[in-house]
């Protein structure tokens, strides 16, 4: 598969170099030329096909033993069926992607990254190991360490910041074992991290500290093409699954509702789309910072708005970089347009994509927002009809999804929705959304427990653990010296 930059100035490239890659080299994304074809008879031959088989089925990288790379990817899954398709009421369902080893669906992309990382070194002939530098806000930063750990001729640092990650996050991270994983506490906030981590990228001081070590630096963050493909993968199994059940015929629609951060889980979806799967909506979802949402009603993004923290942490963005992929197939694949509104973006902090591609976007895509209000009434209002417990992110996507057939009661397509965390790794407000009692008392393992007893479900494992589990990790930093102690902890 050959690959071309959103921005237009990057020679093609092939997978291997863009996984290692991640951004390309004008500052544009990569998108594939042609996206392989998944013919609807082929679709229903597969019906009764595991994930595993859609994986190797969807993944279009050749080497033979990357077959063997997602078997071993998707074993530290801890259900039979990786991502599996609940039922929730007539109709619809919940794709649970939450059961990898640090329990949200970043765990289904970067499972497998670090396999196509290790694949693309050996096909590109690069010697030197793969380091991986990663700032994040919580959930990324577990799951590439999760990832990457011992997989040989890769290395993996995180940096997170002290004050913006919850108790269980920071003890996720601490608590990581494996030789080639780092881990350095910031006195500061994620975007002092972000920052600190985009310097050293730039820092020619530590390129060359690095090209004499033999390292080469790299991202996983979902940028990187190496991210999205694995999550095309659940949509087929999904729609595969509907098929099997006898839910929907070969060739009808199913709608998929997604809380979005980043846009990169939607446009997985979009993807699955141009490939033959027949996809009906996409539902975006956001939250509280509801940029998407209204650019899809106005055809304008703008991002001179205020911040907002909300439950759920993950999709509190207000620039989602994997946006511009969409645009570029709105600009019917014109690079000069995508610069355009990308200047736009810089100089004035919005660009309008007009009224005729505003029209083929609302084709696409339906949209809709929830505030936090709204985020523990849906929470609270699904438990108690249906006995399942949502998560605070998947809760944003169930309450518009809700919203949009309340308003269509002739619409009877069956809708999938996508759950992107567990809802014990957001324990405290999911309590808090049921009623709890008493939660301001607690630490964030007594919510859980007290949620563990509410509700008859276990505390998973991997929470569970956390308080007894040695802290492998002590390096912290201020703000200014995070080169230093990456330096300072490296073999
Ligand atoms: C990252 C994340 C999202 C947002 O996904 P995008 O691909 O950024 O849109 C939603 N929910 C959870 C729990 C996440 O970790």
């Amino acid at each position: 598969m050959a690959f071309v930059s959103t921005r237009g100035n990057a020679p093609v490239a092939q997978a291997a170099e863009v996984i290692l890659r991640g951004l390309a080299p004008d500052g544009g994304l990569y998108v594939p030329q042609s996206l392989p074809q998944v013919p609807l008879a082929e679709i229903g031959e597969m019906r009764d096909a595991g994930y595993v088989a859609w994986a190797k089925r969807t993944q279009d990288f050749t080497p033979s033993t990357l077959g063997t790379a997602i078997e071993t990817a998707y074993s530290r899954f801890n259900r039979p069926e990786v991502t599996p398709l609940v039922s929730l009421s007539d109709g619809a369902f919940v794709l649970e992607l939450f059961h990898g080893p640090t329990l949200a669906f970043k765990d289904v992309a970067l499972q497998l990254l670090p396999h196509l990382s290790r694949l693309s070194k050996e096909m590109t002939g690069e010697a030197r190991e793969l380091f991986v530098l990663v700032a994040t806000s919580g959930d990324t930063g577990k799951a590439a360490l999760e990832g990457f750990v011992d997989v040989p001729g890769t290395r993996c640092a995180v940096f997170f910041p002290e004050e913006g990650v919850s108790e269980a996050q920071r003890l996720q991270m601490l608590t990581q074992p494996g030789s080639n994983t780092h881990v350095i506490a910031v006195e500061g906030n994620f975007d002092d991290t972000q920052t600190g981590v985009k310097r050293i990228f730039q820092d020619a001081d530590f390129a060359k500290k690095m090209q004499a070590s033999r390292r080469m630096l790299s991202s996983a963050n979902s940028i990187n093409f190496g991210r999205l493909a694995p999550q095309v993968v659940y949509y087929f199994y999904a729609y595969a699954q509907l098929l099997s059940r006898g839910v929907v015929q070969l060739g009808d629609p199913a709608h998929f509702a997604v809380p979005t951060g980043n846009f990169g889980n939607i446009l997985a979806g979009y993807y699955a789309r141009r490939m033959g799967l027949p996809i009906g909506r996409l539902i975006c979802a956001s939250n509280a910072n509801h940029i998407l949402a209204d650019f899809m009603e106005t055809g304008v993004y703008d991002t001179r708005r205020d911040f907002q923290k909300t439950l759920s942490p993950s999709m509190d963005i207000l620039i989602s970089s994997n946006l511009e992929r969409l645009l570029f197939d709105l600009a019917d694949r014109n690079a000069e347009t995508v610069r355009g509104w990308m200047a736009s973006l810089r100089t004035d902090g919005r660009y309008d994509v007009g009224e005729e591609r505003l029209r083929q976007m609302q084709g696409l895509f339906l949209y809709g927002w929830a505030d936090d209000e709204a985020t523990r009434e849906e929470i609270r209002r699904v438990y108690g009809q249906t006995g399942y417990l949502l998560d605070t992110h998947t809760a944003v996507a169930s309450r518009v999804l809700a919203a949009y057939y309340r308003q269509h009661e002739a619409d009877h397509t069956p809708c999938v929705m996508l759950a992107t965390a567990s809802p014990f790794k957001f324990g405290r407000d999911v309590l808090v959304a049921l009623g709890g009692e008493g939660v301001e008392e607690m630490d964030d393992f007594s919510a859980c427990e007290a949620l563990a007893s509410r509700t008859g479900l276990p505390v998973p494992p991997q929470i569970a653990a956390l308080p007894t589990m040695p802290i492998l990790h002590h390096t912290r930093c201020e703000k200014d010296g995070m080169e230093k102690a990456l330096l300072s902890v490296l073999p």
